[in-house]
C-alpha cells in the first residue's frame, strides 16, 4: 500500500524527462538522465538546434563553445569558467563514457543568463529557445605575467602539534615537525631549480590559519603548497591500517572522508585568539562566493600534478585528488593545494615520514611536479595570448 501511494505521488509531480531546443522550425530533443545529483543532459545532444560544440581539453575537462562564448567545464567541478569568471553551477558536470553531462540548470538558467540576447528558457515546456540576434563576444582574459614564486606552508607549529602518532607506537611523531622538515627540503629543492620560495614559517612557531594566505598574497606568491600529515579516525574499524597520500584543492567537501580531513585541519583555528579569526563563518562565505576565485581549475591541475609526482616515490597507496574547504587555502589568492603526505597514525608510514632521506624524496617529488605544472601553466598562458 505504502509503495503504491509513493509511486502515485511521484507520478503526480513527474518532472520533464527531456529538454528541447527550438531554433525557428528546427528542434532538437535530448533525454534528461536522473542521477544522484539531479537531472543531467548530454550537452552535445542539444545540437544542431543549439549551435554548441563540445571538445575535450585534457582529462575530465571540456571546452563548450556556443555563439561567441567559450566555457570550460570540468568533471565533478560545480563551476563553469568563462574567461576569468567562475560561474557556480547547481551541480557538477559528469563525464560518462567520454561524454559531458551537465545539470539541467546550466541549460535552463546559466546559458540564458550568459546570452540573454540569444537564449531564453521556457520551464513549462522544458524548452530552450534561440532568437536571431548576434551574440556579444566574451571578454578576453587578461594575461598574467609569468614568474615563479612558490609559497611553502609547513602545517601547524608552536602549541599546535597537529596530529601525533602512530597508534600504539612507542616513538611518537608530531605533524608539525614532519611538515617543517619536508617544507625545508621542498624549499631547498625548488630554489635549486631557480624558483623563489616564501615559507610561511621556518621554525617551530604558530602562524594562524587565517594569516598564512595573506602572507602568501603579500609576498606575491604564484602558488601555495601546504604540507600536512594525515590521521585516521579512531572510530574506524582498523584505524592503524590506514595509509597513503592525497592532495586537496579548495572546494566544498563532498565525501565523509573529505569532511573528516577538512575538520581535522581546520581544528587548528582553536589555537588562534578570537581577534585573529574573522567573525561569522568566512569559510562558507568564501566557498559560496567562489565566483571570485579564479584559481579553481589551476588548483585542481596543480593537485593532480603533485599527486602524480608523489606516486612515483611514495609506497602509497595513492588516495587521489580530493576537495575540501580548508581555511588555510581560502585566503590564498593563487592556485593552492594541501598535501597530506601520509598517515602518521600508521606505524610503518610514521617511520617513513620521520626518515630524513624519505622526507627529501617526498619534497623532491613535490618540487619536480610543481615545476612541471608551472611550465605547463606558462605554456598555456603563452598559447592563450597568441
Ligand atoms: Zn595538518
Amino acid at each position: 500500500m505504502i509503495v503504491a501511494a509513493l509511486v502515485g505521488l511521484q507520478l503526480a509531480a513527474v518532472p520533464p524527462s527531456v529538454v528541447s531546443v527550438r531554433s525557428g522550425a528546427l528542434e532538437t530533443v535530448a533525454p534528461l538522465v536522473e542521477t544522484s545529483v539531479g537531472r543531467v543532459v548530454r550537452l552535445d545532444r542539444l545540437a544542431p538546434a543549439l549551435p554548441v560544440t563540445v571538445r575535450p581539453d585534457g582529462p575530465g575537462r571540456f571546452i563548450v563553445s556556443l555563439f561567441d562564448v567559450a566555457m570550460t567545464l570540468s568533471d565533478q567541478v560545480p563551476y563553469a569558467r568563462v574567461g576569468a569568471t567562475l560561474i557556480p553551477l547547481g551541480g557538477a558536470p559528469l563525464v560518462d563514457r567520454e561524454a559531458l553531462l551537465v545539470p539541467l540548470q546550466l541549460v535552463a538558467e546559466v546559458l540564458p543568463r550568459l546570452m540573454p540576447a540569444q537564449l531564453s528558457y521556457d520551464p513549462v515546456r522544458s524548452e530552450l529557445r534561440i532568437s536571431g540576434a548576434r551574440p556579444v563576444a566574451a571578454r578576453p582574459t587578461a594575461r598574467p605575467r609569468a614568474k615563479r614564486r612558490v609559497v611553502v606552508d609547513a602545517g601547524h607549529g608552536g602549541p599546535d602539534n597537529g596530529m601525533t602518532g602512530p597508534i600504539g607506537g612507542r616513538q611518537k611523531i608530531r605533524e608539525k615537525d614532519i611538515t617543517l622538515a619536508v617544507s625545508h627540503e621542498l624549499a631547498r629543492a625548488l630554489r635549486r631549480e631557480g624558483v623563489e620560495v616564501v615559507m610561511t614559517r621556518t621554525t617551530d612557531t604558530l602562524i594562524g590559519l587565517y594569516d598564512r594566505g595573506p602572507i602568501a598574497n603579500e609576498r606575491g606568491g604564484d602558488l601555495f603548497l601546504s604540507i600536512h600529515v594525515n590521521a585516521a579516525n579512531l572510530r574506524w574499524r582498523r584505524p592503524g591500517d590506514a595509509r597513503g597520500f592525497e592532495t586537496y584543492f579548495l572546494a566544498e567537501a563532498k565525501t565523509e572522508d573529505e569532511r573528516r580531513v577538512e575538520r581535522m585541519e581546520n581544528e587548528a583555528v582553536r589555537f588562534e585568539t578570537a581577534a585573529q579569526a574573522p567573525k561569522n563563518d568566512p569559510l562558507s562565505f568564501i566557498i559560496h562566493d567562489m565566483a571570485q576565485n579564479e584559481h579553481l581549475r589551476e588548483s585542481q591541475e596543480l593537485a593532480a600534478a603533485v599527486q602524480d609526482g608523489l606516486a612515483r616515490v611514495h609506497p602509497g597507496p595513492s588516495r587521489g585528488v580530493k576537495q575540501a574547504g580548508f581555511v588555510v587555502l581560502t585566503t590564498a589568492f593563487m592556485p593552492a593545494v594541501l598535501v597530506e603526505i601520509g598517515f602518521g597514525t600508521n606505524a610503518a608510514e610514521a617511520q617513513y615520514l620521520a626518515t630524513p632521506a624519505r622526507q627529501r624524496e617526498i619534497a623532491d617529488a613535490i618540487a619536480v611536479a610543481t615545476i612541471a605544472y608551472l611550465e605547463a601553466y606558462e605554456r598555456r598562458l603563452g598559447s592563450a595570448g597568441r
